[in-house]
Parts: C-alpha cells; sequence; structure tokens
C-alpha cells in the first residue's frame, strides 16, 4: 500500500520513553557503576567497596559510608529528576557535585532489579527498599512496597540485578562478561587513582582476593603503583599549571620519558569527574612522540579544573563529553608545559650518564 496516507502519530507510552531514556545513559554496566561511584563520593563517603558479578549484568554492588539516604525521601529516590544536588538552572554554572540531574537511579530502576539499603547518622536503623519502574516496588510478590528497618552501619548500599533484563536486544549485545569486568576495573581504576582519601576495593563475585585494593591513606604515586604498575610509578613527574586568563589550574602526575608503554593510558579528570577527550588525548601522544622510542606510549593523570562557568557540562546526559571555553588553548598551554618538563628529565638525565 504504497500510496497510503501518513499514519496517525501516537503519544508513545510513558514506560517506553522511560526505557530509550535509560538506555541512553546507560549502555554498559560500567555505566551505572560510574554514576554509583559519583553518588557515594558526592555523599562524602571515605570508602567504597564494589562486588560485580558476571562482568557487572548479573550483579552491581556497591557499599559506602557515606552520609546516607532519608527514610523520607526513599519513595522519590528512583524518580527521574529528583536530586538533592541542584535546585535551580543557574546552579549547573557553580555545581561541585558529580550527579546533577537526579536521572541516574531512575534510569537503572528502569532496567534493572534495583534495591537500597540506607542509614544516616541521625537514624537508630538502617531502612532497605525495592525499586522498579521508577517507584517502590515489594521485594517479592504481595509484600508491601515500603521501605524496612534493618540493621546497619551508616552508608548506603546499593544492590543492581539482572541489568537489561526488560531489554533483550541490548541484552544480546554483550559477548563476554570478562570485556564488561575490564571496562568496569577501568572506571573504578580511574576514581581509585583521583579520589584521594577515600578507600576503593572492587571484586569480582566469587574470588576471594580484590581486584582493586586501595586504602585510604595511599597518596596518588601509590595509587597509580597498586592500580596500574610500579614500573609506571617509579617513573612519573609532577604536572601542575595554572592560567588565570583561560580559568583553569590542573595538577596531575606524567610519565617521564624512561617510561615507553604499548598503549596510552590517560586518565583526565574535568572537575573531578572522569571524563573522554580524544582531541586532548591525541595532542599530549603528539608531544610525547618526540621523546619517546618509536610507538612508544605515555602514561597520563590529569585533574584538570576549569571555572564552572566555562564549561558546559549540560551536552548530554551521559555526561561523558564536557565542553569548555578555550579547549584548543588551554591543551595547547598543556602540551607545552609537558613538552618542557619532559625536556627538563631529558637533560638531567643525559647530564647524569655523561658523569
Ligand atoms: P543525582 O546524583 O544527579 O542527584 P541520582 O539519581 O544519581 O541523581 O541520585 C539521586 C539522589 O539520591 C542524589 O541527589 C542523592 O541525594 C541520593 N543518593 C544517591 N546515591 C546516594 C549515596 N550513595 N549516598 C547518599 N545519597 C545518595
Ligand atoms: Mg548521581
Amino acid at each position: 500500500d504504497e500510496m497510503a496516507g501518513p499514519r496517525r502519530i501516537r503519544a508513545l507510552h510513558q514506560d517506553v520513553v522511560n526505557k530509550i531514556a535509560a538506555g541512553e545513559i546507560i549502555v554498559a554496566p560500567m555505566h551505572a557503576l560510574k554514576e554509583l561511584i559519583e553518588n557515594a563520593v558526592d555523599a562524602g563517603s571515605t570508602s567504597l567497596e564494589i562486588l560485580v558479578k558476571d562482568g557487572g549484568l548479573k550483579l552491581l554492588q556497591i557499599t559506602d559510608n557515606g552520609c546516607g539516604i532519608n527514610k523520607d525521601d526513599l519513595p522519590i529516590l528512583c524518580e527521574r529528576f529528583t536530586t538533592s544536588k541542584l535546585k535551580a538552572f543557574e546552579d549547573l554554572t557553580s555545581i561541585g557535585t558529580y550527579g546533577f540531574r537526579g536521572e541516574a537511579l531512575a534510569s537503572i530502576s528502569h532496567i534493572a532489579h534495583l534495591a537500597v539499603t540506607t542509614k544516616t547518622a541521625e537514624s537508630s536503623c538502617a531502612w532497605k527498599a525495592h525499586y522498579g519502574g521508577g517507584t517502590l516496588t515489594p521485594a517479592k510478590p504481595g509484600q508491601s512496597a515500603d521501605p524496612k528497618a534493618c540493621a546497619g552501619r551508616q552508608g548506603t548500599q546499593i544492590t543492581v540485578e539482572d541489568l537489561f533484563y526488560n531489554v533483550p536486544t541490548r541484552r544480546r549485545a554483550f559477548r563476554s562478561a570478562s570485556e564488561e569486568y575490564a571496562k568496569i576495573a577501568d572506571v573504578v581504576g580511574k576514581y581509585a587513582v583521583h579520589c584521594k582519601g577515600v578507600a576503593f576495593s572492587c571484586k569480582k563475585h566469587g574470588e576471594a582476593g580484590a581486584g582493586i585494593a586501595v586504602p585510604a591513606t595511599a597518596t596518588v604515586k601509590d595509587r597509580i603503583r597498586m592500580v596500574h604498575s610500579s614500573a609506571i610509578a617509579n617513573e612519573l613527574i609532577d604536572f601542575e599549571l595554572a592560567n588565570e586568563q583561560y580559568g583553569f589550574k590542573t595538577d596531575g602526575l606524567i610519565s617521564s620519558a624512561n617510561h615507553s608503554g604499548k598503549k596510552t593510558t590517560f586518565l583526565l579528570f574535568i572537575n573531578h569527574r572522569a571524563v573522554d577527550s580524544t582531541a586532548i588525548k591525541k595532542a599530549i601522544e603528539q608531544t610525547y612522540s618526540t621523546f619517546l622510542p618509536k610507538g612508544g606510549k605515555p602514561f597520563v593523570y590529569l585533574s584538570l579544573e576549569i571555572d564552572p562557568a566555562r564549561v558546559d557540562v549540560n551536552v548530554h546526559p551521559t555526561k561523558r563529553e564536557v565542553n569548555f571555553l578555550n579547549e584548543e588553548e588551554i591543551v595547547e598551554l598543556i602540551c607545552d608545559d609537558i613538552r618542557t618538563r619532559l625536556g627538563r628529565v631529558d637533560t638531567s638525565r643525559t647530564f647524569m650518564t655523561q658523569s
């Protein structure tokens, strides 16, 4: 019926809309975990314990010792756009916390079985609640959906089970649990390096030892030693740079010309949020190429703090991409500084071998 007229336009079912939106924010288990880590850090935690089963598809559990959630807030915890971190649109320009639009838990509750156990300092007991489709649900059919009192320490435990159980096409797209676990370990490793004063552990269910274990007191260099390797940790130079004109400061640790890896390890944080930037990574690799043997790659950890008024964090719900003013100029300043530092270490080394 090629000649048929236009089909009628209909509104999608709210449930379908929510599932689509959730699938855009949470593409793989690592994205759910990143949101949960950021929430735990926002809550002032000094300890994060992560447990993973089947690459996060069967189970993702994160236990923190942060401020906890008020019992009275539990009914709206997983509604879309409920947050304790943002009130007005203008707040977006000065926000210091990771989350800001209250979509993470809502999204997860639409595509997984979610349970939350939480206790604040003021509460005499912990409360446990189950969620599905944005609202409180009974733990078992026929039971009440109300949060239940239970024993527990201060902080929050979030349990995500059967991620994408109701999105079969997405579920089928995952080839191997170990691939997903590797991506999870990568995210945890990034935050474990960056979050000074916070202990991290990440374990595969059923395994005795932790894949990642970092104590709260570890220095950044020690964190890199524990998450990556001693070989890298022993070849790091301090990186520090500030510039008033472009409203940024950055610090970090970068490998010297003595380290030549097979591929680049690039940990980039912008205003304490882990982000990807192919452009910055390329520029840094280019800078290192004149100092390293052919094909050699650096390790670079950079924490970039930019005046929030110059950053547009509102690009995409995933917040994986961040746009900021004068990106080209800032990247050039950073690369110039890296070049100077690499050159400096290089000369002292030449000098030493000559003497
Ligand atoms: P956002 O982080 O953008 O506010 P989320 O959906 O990630 O949105 O979380 C909603 C709210 O739930 C947060 O604003 C916070 O108040 C609370 N919350 C979530 N996780 C935790 C946690 N681990 N500890 C304390 N509060 C939490
Ligand atoms: Mg959040």
